[in-house]
């Protein structure tokens, strides 16, 4: 260990710079306004070119830098050279600078998993929903979710005029898109980073759930939760910014579809702050690199009472949903 560091905060600290690299990316390729949407196994299923060049970016710097990780990306693509452009080689001091949790202190190489979303909300992404977006970088050890990061690109995305103001203002000194875009990260037993916990008022059932993927399965779960409100959102990872961030009690998703990159990250940064992701039986889910990629029994977190949630999820639900 020359570095003095463990293999996890070196990598942890790497995959900080290689998403925010792979937000730029994103950033990139709608400035250049040529999306290349492909329709994967449905309309509302889809890949652009910043799915893949993000993709690229990521696993490419992190073999290169980690070459005996197990690297498991969404979306599927020719083995080619990537561009050295795409290369991202930084890692961010900060994260260098806390301690590892000592239970993690010994851990190898070859003994991590990587499950790596490069956009996550693709569907609300071509239909300029940009604050949806978000990169996820996830960290499985022994085939449990232990670190992650997540990239919001569009964070500050021109929500007001006042804020469009600001980040012009930016934007004239510091280059294009200077004023966009955060990076969240956490490690089980050190801490989330990068964003004010909030919590939703005591007593409070706002649900977030998905706004592209619905079904009656969905729906159905969703108003058994008893919400005050319901919010219909894109990606996963937003919805748990949602719930750190005091906007949503609970993210509900009563259907397969989402997989394991979309939950590895998101669900480490939720954890971290003493929130839970199950299934919608309420159990773990598993990250190690030969478990099925889909979340087939749906996903439920939130960020106090899961039990209360658990609690009301349907019996025909809970029998429609097979782990
Ligand atoms: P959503 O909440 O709809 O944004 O879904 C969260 C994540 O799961 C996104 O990455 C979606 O692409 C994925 N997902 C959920 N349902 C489906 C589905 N039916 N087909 C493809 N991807 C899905
Ligand atoms: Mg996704
Ligand atoms: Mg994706």
């Amino acid at each position: 260990m020359a570095s003095g560091h463990t293999v996890l905060m070196r990598l942890v600290a790497s995959a900080y710079s290689i998403a925010q690299k792979a937000g730029t990316i994103v950033r990139r390729v709608i400035a250049e306004g040529d999306l290349g949407i492909v329709e994967k196994t449905s309309p509302t299923d889809l890949q652009t070119k910043a799915d893949r060049l993000a993709q690229m970016s990521i696993c490419s710097s992190l073999a290169r830098k980690f070459p005996k990780l197990t690297i498991i990306g969404e979306e599927d693509l020719p083995s080619e050279e990537v561009d050295q452009e795409l290369i991202e080689d930084g890692q961010w001091e900060e994260i260098l600078r806390k301690p590892c949790p000592s239970q993690y202190s010994t851990i190898k190489e070859e003994d991590l998993v990587v499950w790596v979303d490069p956009l996550d909300g693709t569907k609300e992404y071509t239909e300029g929903l940009l604050d949806n977006v978000t990169v996820l970088i996830g960290i499985a050890y022994e085939g449990k979710a232990i670190a992650g990061v997540i990239n919001q690109p569009y964070y500050n995305y021109q929500n007001n005029e006042k804020q469009k103001l600001r980040e012009r203002r930016k934007e004239a000194k510091a280059g294009p898109g200077a004023a966009l875009g955060r990076t969240i990260w956490g490690v089980l037993g050190l801490g989330a980073f990068g964003f004010q916990l909030k919590e939703v008022p005591a007593g409070k059932h706002i649900i977030t759930t998905t706004r592209s993927h619905s079904n009656k399965l969905v729906t159905d779960c969703v108003t058994a939760m008893n919400p005050d409100d319901v919010l219909r959102v894109g990606g996963a990872g937003n919805k748990i910014i949602q719930l750190i961030e005091g906007k949503a009690s609970a993210y509900v998703f009563a259907s397969p579809g989402c997989k394991k990159w979309d939950t590895c990250a998101p669900e480490v940064i939720l954890h971290a702050v003493g929130g839970k992701l199950t299934d919608v039986h309420g159990n773990a889910l598993q990250y190690d690199k030969e478990v099925k990629h889909m979340n087939s029994a749906g996903v439920l977190a939130s960020l106090r009472n899961h039990d209360y949630y658990a609690s009301r999820v349907p019996e025909s639900v809970k029998k429609a949903l097979v782990p």
